[in-house]
């Protein structure tokens, strides 16, 4: 079993925050889609065409800027080349690009599950993020969403912004939980460096959000979700029962995945486990010029990966699963450290290794801690 990711490059301006691949020459978008064509193509017979695919995942970057004839080229090209088994197809879309006609194509393409980009229904922080959409056109397509016939949708959110405060993060997610969305992605905002954002902390123009305040959004939005049923099953990513996005499950449990277009990355695992990403430049892309280089991986570097994966999901890590798939034995001092953190009540501690609720809060560096002290 894998998954295909595609990354569409192309968003209409730059998020203040963001640091993914993407360029606002939109005029390169058709371009884009004959190469995307040639390049899947080119994986016919190939290794990577002989497992099934039951998870494809449009991300960006903003696939939601390519028409529905664009796509179904590449739906086309990716139903000759692979065997799709269409557990799940998702397609990331920010509400500015969405219509009733626009969503009744993707679902008659055979897309089932949209991706959509609101972060915040609150105008100044929308503007403060630079995000290209409104106040009311994210209500808008949460409206069109619901009177579509998509029945599995997820909803990204964005918390802890500087300014953000409780009242606004409470109306954000009262408003949201509005349209049972029956899966939520919430994002605690980073600031990365090279961005608008990052360069404004670097300047002192902007306090970077302090560690109380994002535990306490952390803690609102952990409480409203569950009251309606939706329960974290990642440190990021929330849902119904059955509703968990499969796609991102498989990254964390190191199922293959093949990533195509400009800054993808890839993960394949069969004699050996190889890690690639194509190069973030769209012109290269084009050219057929990026040829990356693959990163072999050992069992130990692939144990300390399932576990920087695993304990940030609800579910955890199997302990027999690290000797049995990984060959990697927990040490005196991690166990020492597990024990040590499971009287704080950060962890438990049994057939599994899962983090509670206080140790997700600090789960990058719980995790940290226990990869190095093996
Ligand atoms: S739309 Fe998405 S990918 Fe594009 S700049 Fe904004 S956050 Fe980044």
């Amino acid at each position: 079993m894998s998954g295909i990711y595609i990354h569409i490059p192309f968003c209409k301006q730059a998020c203040s925050y963001c640091d993914f691949y993407f360029v606002t020459r939109t005029s390169e978008r058709e371009h884009f889609v004959e190469r995307l064509v040639e390049d899947i193509k080119s994986y016919r017979d190939s290794r990577f065409a002989r497992e099934r695919v039951e998870t494809i995942y449009f991300g960006g970057g903003t696939p939601s800027l390519l028409e529905p004839a664009q796509l179904e080229q590449i739906m086309k090209a990716l139903y000759d080349v692979f065997d799709i088994g269409e557990q799940e197809i998702t397609l990331e879309m920010n509400p500015d690009d969405v219509s009733a006609p626009f969503l009744a194509d993707l679902k008659s393409l055979g897309i089932s599950r949209a991706s959509m980009g609101v972060q915040s229904f609150e105008p100044d922080l929308l503007e403060f993020m630079h995000r290209a959409h409104s106040s009311e056109e994210a209500l808008q397509c949460l409206e069109l969403l619901s009177a579509s016939d998509f029945n599995s949708f997820t909803v990204d959110l964005i918390y802890g912004n500087p300014g953000q405060s409780v009242e606004q993060l409470e109306r954000d997610v009262k408003k949201l939980l509005e349209f049972n969305p029956p899966h939520i992605s919430a994002y605690s905002l980073t600031i990365e460096p090279k961005t608008r954002l990052g360069k404004q902390v670097e300047l002192g123009r902007i306090a970077p959000p302090e560690d109380d305040k994002v535990a306490k959004h952390f803690d609102i939005i952990n409480q409203l979700f569950s009251s309606q049923g939706i329960e974290r099953y990642e440190v990021s990513n929330y849902s119904i029962p059955g509703k968990e996005a499969i796609h991102n499950s498989n990254y964390w449990e190191h199922e293959n995945y093949l990533g195509l277009g400009p800054g993808a990355h890839s993960f394949w695992w069969d004699d050996k486990a190889e890690r690639w990403e194509n190069e973030k430049d769209l012109r290269k892309y084009l050219r057929d010029e990026d040829h990356p280089e693959k990163e072999v991986l050992s069992l130990k570097q692939l144990a300390e990966e399932r576990l920087m994966m695993g304990l940030r999901t609800k579910k955890g890590v199997r302990v027999a699963e690290l000797s049995e798939q990984y060959d990697y034995e927990l040490s005196d001092r991690q166990l020492n450290y597990l024990e040590n953190r499971e009287q704080e009540g950060k962890v438990n501690v049994d057939e599994r290794i899962i983090l509670t609720d206080e140790g997700i809060k600090i789960a990058d560096a719980i995790i940290l801690d226990l990869v190095t002290l093996h």
